[in-house]
């Protein structure tokens, strides 16, 4: 009886040509910064340029911050209550563009290593869940860099990166659209006058 065994060499596809031509499409030209990850990690291009860059941003944060609590006796006068409004739209346009902010009023992002957690599908405010791809990615959105991921590399350049081990409380809804910056400077002034009180 005639034996069924194929020789592996002789199948259909497996020719040497075959495997040429097989290698040849594995290697073949593909034009620089086209490939689909990086189109891809476009649409996040800023989000984690800001990541890269954690520890000028949080230099600068540190001074804006102080720039604002200078103007205490300014937002005072005024009214913070008056002065939510325009710092809202400013806030949500300067943060929209450089973190993707979601404005959930009460920012972590120098906890965080600049990484927004509330672009977070599941909005996780202490770490990532168990789903992160081995590719560093989300498993919700599997093109997105997971903002944990991405946490974590940008609190290690960070000069108080250890913040990121502190436990954050839940988000509070009703502070969604509130300026972040006008709650921490009236929080800082507080303090500050509660312990020099004159
Ligand atoms: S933590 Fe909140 S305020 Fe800060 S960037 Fe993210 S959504 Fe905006």
């Amino acid at each position: 009886m005639p034996s069924l065994k194929i020789d592996r060499r002789t199948r259909p596809g497996n020719s040497p040509e075959a495997l040429n031509r097989k290698t040849a499409s594995r290697g073949a030209y593909q034009p620089a910064h086209t490939t689909a990850i990086r189109r891809l990690r476009k649409t996040y291009t800023i989000r984690l340029w800001s990541v890269r860059h954690s520890r000028a941003l949080e230099w600068v944060y540190g001074h804006f911050a102080d720039a604002f609590l200078a103007l205490h006796p300014f937002w005072k006068a005024v009214g913070y209550h008056r002065a939510e409004g325009p710092v809202t739209f400013i806030e949500r346009r300067a943060k929209g563009l450089l973190f993707d902010c979601r404005m959930c009023g009460q920012c972590i992002l120098s906890s965080t290593g600049m990484s927004c957690p509330m672009n977070c599908p599941k909005q996780l405010r202490n770490g990532p869940c168990g789903g992160v791809r081995a590719n560093g990615n989300c498993e919700i959105e599997p093109d997105m860099p997971c903002v944990w991921v991405q946490a974590w590399s940008g609190s290690r350049a960070m000069r108080k990166g250890d913040a990121i081990l502190d436990v954050q409380k839940p988000v509070d809804q009703s502070l969604r659209e509130t300026s972040s910056w006008l709650r921490v400077t009236a929080q800082a002034a507080a303090k500050r006058e509660e312990a020099n009180p004159q």
